[in-house]
């Protein structure tokens, strides 16, 4: 796994397990590859109930009410899952840094991963840039995506142009009342 300045693979793949969850095993492997994780794992019986787990945990950290608790509880998710980095180049992926000891379970390693990755993004790209999809925070809403904000303006408020689209129709009807 390469760890980009911006730890953006590793937030997108977390966003995207919480967005749309595979239905087994299999299906999570399946989305670490496309996003750019090449290692084999380990399997075991607890991985799809372990990994929600994480992606639960990590849910926590988008819903922080603000930066100080959004910090406190990522750095007891580092503090849990992390080791400190070493230099590695498995699967002739190039020489990069991994923050974990090797041989760890599949929700070990993403939680791992994830945890710094969104640490990274953070501290380079803006603590405000992980947030629900605000078309979402209007009652009634059904929308819970997260969003990953990796625009270069940062002002990345929407999951989709659908959901876009209807807040932008939802504020043109206030204002006309
Ligand atoms: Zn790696
Ligand atoms: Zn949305």
């Amino acid at each position: 796994m390469h760890l980009n300045p911006y730890g953006e693979y590793a937030v997108l793949l977390a966003a995207s397990l919480a967005n749309d969850w595979p239905a087994d095993r299999a299906g999570i492997e399946e989305r670490t590859r496309e996003f750019g994780m090449t290692q084999p794992f380990p399997e075991a019986p607890g991985d799809h109930a372990g990994t929600r787990r994480v992606i639960d945990g990590w849910l926590t950290v988008v819903d922080a009410p603000g930066e100080q608790e959004r910090a406190g509880l990522l750095n007891a998710q580092m503090a849990a899952v992390t080791a400190y980095p070493r230099l590695t180049d498995h699967d002739d992926e190039g020489w990069h840094l991994h923050y974990r000891d090797d041989g760890h379970s599949l929700p070990h390693v993403l939680a791992a991963v994830i945890s710094v990755g969104t640490a990274l993004h953070l501290t380079t790209r803006g603590m405000h840039r992980l947030a629900r999809c605000a078309a979402g925070q209007e009652p009634g809403d059904p929308c819970s995506a997260v969003v990953v904000d990796v625009t270069r303006n940062g002002r990345q408020r929407y999951c989709s142009v659908r959901c876009a689209n209807r807040a932008a129709v939802r504020r043109h009807r206030a204002r006309r009342v």
